[in-house]
């Protein structure tokens, strides 16, 4: 058996950059006022047909959709903006707290051409906030993902950052949008074509490389903003600017989502080809309400947890394997029942022990030992138990102590613990 095309395992060897990063993440997330929230994996089509749009790639080809048993319509989470914003709104959250930050981190499900950083089983690392229409919120979701970055060491990281306005700006763009795409509309492809009515702006993140062309002097939202999201969008950026933040103005950032308005953005990278995005977010000021709930502003981001391991691999920031701290030798009966009793007792005191239970012989436990890159090693064979004098060698000066059965435990945890 084998896994299905685009699923993958990540195996227990592969696994250190993973811990780190969420390890860092939930410290930076807990500085900040976020907290946890876990989402179901499946959900009604609705939810996502209704919040992505159902005119993106996204719902058009990539969801994993099926009919349970009774006929209702379920897909894969392919993200989980929508998710959140459902729970917010399925509890009310905004009736406790004008603002709720939240984060996630788990798998997306996608049904792409799996490739290097593409893959239909993904993770995410999420974050939303809702209740705050200010610019410096999206400032400071840029900054939390380029706070993270720093402290996960990686280099090489832009911050692509583009204001797609409100539903204020969007008739006078999509008016400006829809004549040049007139005059276009020989070279553009059949999706684009057809897009043009139902979503005219999804053409502007269409793939095919001849469109891009085309597209490249397309009108920009940026150039049709009101003036509250001209206000807004100066105060992102100022904001960016005094912190340090350094960021690139990309007026061809439009995100494959249609929930987004005002501040959107893109954190690149120059190491991983083609698949160059490892974050995205901007905000969502429609979608509470457009899913029932009251009118709420919203913001977030997902960063794509495999490119940004991908990116640490190839940066080489993995951590060292963590080494076991003592190996236990315990030849016959008699010292293996003791030694397992210690090893517990040891492993209660969060002492890295392990014990090998094969009866192997002392040669082949060594050779384990070492294996395991164990720091220390205890030999208890029945020489040792009746002169009562346990050995424990240290692996790397060989220098060696002996040890009276009585207080084995307590010494060993003093000498561990210091
Ligand atoms: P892309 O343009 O690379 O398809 P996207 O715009 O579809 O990305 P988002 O929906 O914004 O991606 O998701 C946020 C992040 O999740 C991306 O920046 C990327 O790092 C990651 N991501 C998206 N799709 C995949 C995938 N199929 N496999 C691995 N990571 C992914
Ligand atoms: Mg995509």
């Amino acid at each position: 058996m084998q896994t299905i095309r685009g699923f993958r395992d990540i195996l227990p060897e592969n696994i250190a950059l993973w811990q780190k990063v969420e390890k860092e993440a939930t410290r930076l997330f807990d500085a900040f006022g976020f907290k946890e929230i876990r989402i179901p994996v499946l959900e009604k089509t609705q939810l996502f047909s209704r919040s992505i749009g159902e005119a993106t790639d996204i719902v058009e080809k990539e969801m994993y959709t099926f009919a349970d048993r009774k006929g209702d319509k379920l897909t894969l989470r392919p993200e989980a903006t929508a998710s959140i914003v459902r729970s917010y709104i399925q509890h009310k959250m905004y009736a406790t707290d004008p603002i709720r930050k939240f984060f996630m981190m788990g798998p997306m499900f996608r049904r792409e051409r799996p490739q290097k950083g593409r893959y239909r089983q993904f993770y995410q690392i999420d974050a939303e906030v809702f209740g705050v229409e200010s610019a410096y919120i999206d400032s400071q979701l840029i900054f939390i993902l380029t706070e993270l970055f720093k402290r996960l060491g990686l280099t090489g990281l832009s911050a692509h950052v583009n204001s797609l306005g409100c539903p204020d700006c969007r008739p006078s763009f999509q008016r400006a949008l829809l004549d040049f795409i007139a005059s276009k509309k020989d070279r553009l492809c059949d999706n684009c074509l057809r897009r043009i009515d139902k979503n005219p702006l999804r053409i502007l993140d269409c793939k095919v490389t001849s469109c891009k062309d085309v597209l490249q002097d397309a009108p920009a939202t940026l150039d049709h903003l009101c003036n509250h999201c001209e206000d807004h969008f100066a105060t992102v950026k100022t904001t960016l600017e005094t912190q340090g933040v350094d960021f690139i103005v990309d007026k061809s950032l439009v995100r494959g989502l249609d929930y987004y308005t005002r501040t959107a953005w893109e954190i690149q990278t120059t190491t991983l080809g083609a698949q160059s995005a490892v974050a995205g977010g901007g905000r969502y000021d429609g979608l509470v309400k457009e899913l029932g709930g009251p009118q709420t502003p919203g913001i977030g981001f997902a960063i794509g947890f495999d490119r940004l391991v991908e990116v640490m691999e190839q940066l080489d920031k993995a951590p060292q394997a963590t080494a076991l701290d003592l190996f236990l030798i315990c030849l016959g009966d008699m010292a293996t029942e003791k030694g397992y009793h210690w090893s517990c007792a040891l492993n209660q005191n969060g002492i890295r022990t392990e014990m090998d239970f094969r009866g192997k012989s002392m040669k082949a436990l060594m050779k384990r030992a070492n294996k395991l890159n164990a720091h220390y090693v205890l030999i208890a064979g029945e020489d040792e138990l009746i002169q009562n004098a346990i050995i424990l060698r240290d692996m790397n000066t060989k220098e060696q102590v002996s040890l009276p059965v009585e207080t084995l435990v307590p010494e060993l945890i003093k000498i561990f613990k210091k």
